[in-house]
């Protein structure tokens, strides 16, 4: 056939992907997640979606943030919608370091680097130093678009557990002897100290101290994930990773959680030479972060009691995450047991031995609740028990009531394995229709 002379065939299946055979290996590691259609079903509103982390922002001031774009496209317009610098924003950078100044980091905002939210920071940073093969030292469970982007550098990752006081030492040690001596190279340890996400644990001050120092003494570097450390619920924030070691720490801070994510800003704080490589891979990723967006970030934190925003939202986080604990205390069956997180987005659930969260999702669905499995946030397979419930979104009203309606399909599957050793898996059960899927929200 002449392609010039000949009209196009229209290809009607598209279900098979000609190009299966062209891919790089890196994207073998790219998964869209198991349960992408029940998230589907999970957003209609008869469902208490009980799974994303959508951060609320209806209670932003829309007219400042309105008057605050307006101004800029009729004031700066020409300098707002043109190509800026690799690293970012002179002007935001010099903010960011007010707002980190909150968490005790004493920072310079040359060693700022902008970055499409936190998100486009873990990947660069995983860019910069890590080749295939290479070990990424993780707490356990971990943030699942953070494993994303370690799978997809074909990294491996090593997950080290997390006590009621955030990861534990030894066997982060342990764990890097370990990967040494089998010759591999573990880069960095991932660490989200505060309310990490998904189960709320928070590193103590002391626990912080022994990081740094076991750290240190292994000359391994620190990744500090921060994007909910300001949203704590009670008493101050507690000084991060950063604040306490400016050479062993590269952070990693986001305008997500504290303002909203719709702008994609946030940054990479590093020491000088690992911030003159993040800019190089900055520049090959997007030439520059959009200037738009920060320079709208800039104006409302100029303008706004941005401070006061953030006690505003921790007040409605505060009522949202007691209405959830209250709840679990109020209908879990014996043998449940939870987390009590002191800020961020999230509350992890252990069930009882023998039953199985991700199991259970379709049932929780056709009971119109929907949550997180715990498998999501482990590299290696582990949290079949668990269950990441968010406190974010939904209502304090529409909170009690999904987790009332989680509780009846726990229970039930709870007296199915008592009576028979069964999950109900095995037992007959309705089968839950599934649905084109739209992009899961993964945050
Ligand atoms: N890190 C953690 C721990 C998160 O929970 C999230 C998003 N929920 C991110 C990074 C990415 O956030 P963003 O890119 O919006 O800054």
């Amino acid at each position: 056939m002449d392609p010039v002379t000949e009209p196009e065939v229209v290809r009607h299946d598209t279900r098979l992907d000609r190009y299966v055979g062209h891919y790089a290996a890196r994207t073998h590691g790219m998964r869209a997640s198991a349960v992408r259609a029940l998230f589907a079903v999970a957003n209609r509103p008869e469902v208490v979606s009980l799974a994303g982390g959508m951060p609320n922002i209806a209670d932003l001031p829309l007219d400042v943030v309105g008057d605050a774009i307006r101004d800029l496209v009729l004031e700066h317009g020409t300098q707002a919608m043109q190509y800026g610098s690799g690293q970012g924003e002179p002007a935001l950078r010099e903010r960011i370091c007010e707002v980190m100044s909150l968490e005790g980091i004493n920072a310079h905002p040359d060693d700022v680097t902008i970055t499409v939210g936190s998100q486009q920071g873990l990947d660069l940073v995983t860019r910069i130093f890590c080749d295939p093969g290479d070990v990424i030292v993780a707490e356990a469970p971990s943030y699942v678009g953070a494993l994303g982007t370690f799978a997809s550098y074909q990294t491996q990752v090593v997950h080290v557990a997390m006590d009621d006081d955030g990861i534990e030492p030894d066997a982060l040690r342990a764990a890097v002897e370990a990967a040494r001596a089998a010759g591999r190279k573990p880069k960095f340890l991932y660490t989200i100290p505060n309310f990490n996400n998904p189960s709320g644990i928070s590193q103590s001050l002391e626990r912080r101290r022994q990081v740094i120092r076991t750290c240190r003494d292994l000359d391994l570097l620190i990744v500090e994930d921060n994007p909910y450390g300001l949203l704590r619920l009670e008493g101050d924030p507690l000084p991060a990773l950063r604040a306490m070691d400016a050479d062993q720490v590269i952070y990693l801070g986001s305008f997500s959680k504290t303002f909203a994510p719709g702008f994609r800003v946030g940054w990479v704080l590093a020491p000088h030479a690992v911030r003159e490589k993040l800019v190089l891979a900055q520049e090959s990723a997007t030439l520059c972060p959009p200037v738009f967006s920060q320079l709208a970030v800039a104006s409302y934190l100029d303008r706004h009691d941005w401070r006061g925003q953030i006690e505003a939202f921790k007040d409605m986080y505060r009522a949202r995450r007691d209405a959830m604990l209250e709840a679990l205390r109020e209908y879990m069956p014996p043998g449940t047991t939870w987390t009590t997180p002191g800020g961020g987005f999230f509350v992890w659930v252990t069930l009882p031995d023998g039953l199985d969260a991700q199991a259970m999702l379709p049932r929780a669905v056709n009971a119109r609740v929907a949550f997180t499995p715990g498998t999501a946030f482990y590299a290696d397979g582990l949290g079949s028990r668990n269950m990441r419930l968010s406190f974010c979104y939904p209502t304090p009203e529409r909170i009690r009531e999904g987790v009332r309606r989680l509780a009846d399909v726990v229970n039930r599957e709870y007296e199915v394995h008592r009576t028979f050793g069964l999950s109900a898996d095995e037992a007959p059960h309705r089968q839950l229709d599934t649905f084109d899927a739209p992009a899961p929200d993964l945050s």
